[in-house]
């Protein structure tokens, strides 16, 4: 039996993880990394899981629009394409081909930052 890592993404077995670990859902390895960079990780993850839902409600955008000004770019980029996305188009059904007919260049970073892979 194994445990599953919310930062690496992936199941390790138990003994990757301290007592406390357990309970988060981080890894030893992980939980060594710098606070930021941890934060970074699953602020990425949330972004994708936006995109991932049948609607990006209004509580999401608010939400995204704090991580628009993330210290950290990544974070940051993808949180301004999806915040951007949610605003045209919230409701997943469609959206693709709404965003190729309406706002190409919406779609396009999407294909860039690799977000349209939450899609598929
Ligand atoms: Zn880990």
């Amino acid at each position: 039996m194994g445990h599953w890592c919310k930062i690496c993404d992936r199941m390790l077995p138990n003994e990757k993880f301290s007592g406390k670990g357990h309970k988060s859902h981080i890894c030893k390895k992980c939980a060594r990394l710098p606070k930021e960079k941890r934060e970074a990780i699953m602020q990425v993850d949330e972004i994708f899981g936006y995109l991932k839902q049948s609607n990006i409600s209004q509580k999401n955008l608010i939400r995204l629009k704090k991580l628009c000004s993330s210290s950290n770019k990544k974070v940051a980029e993808l949180a301004s394409v999806v915040l951007e996305v949610g605003r045209v188009k919230p409701h997943k059904r469609g959206r693709l081909k709404y965003l190729a007919r309406e706002h190409e260049n919406l779609l396009r970073k999407l294909d860039e930052t690799d977000l349209i892979i939450a899609h598929h």
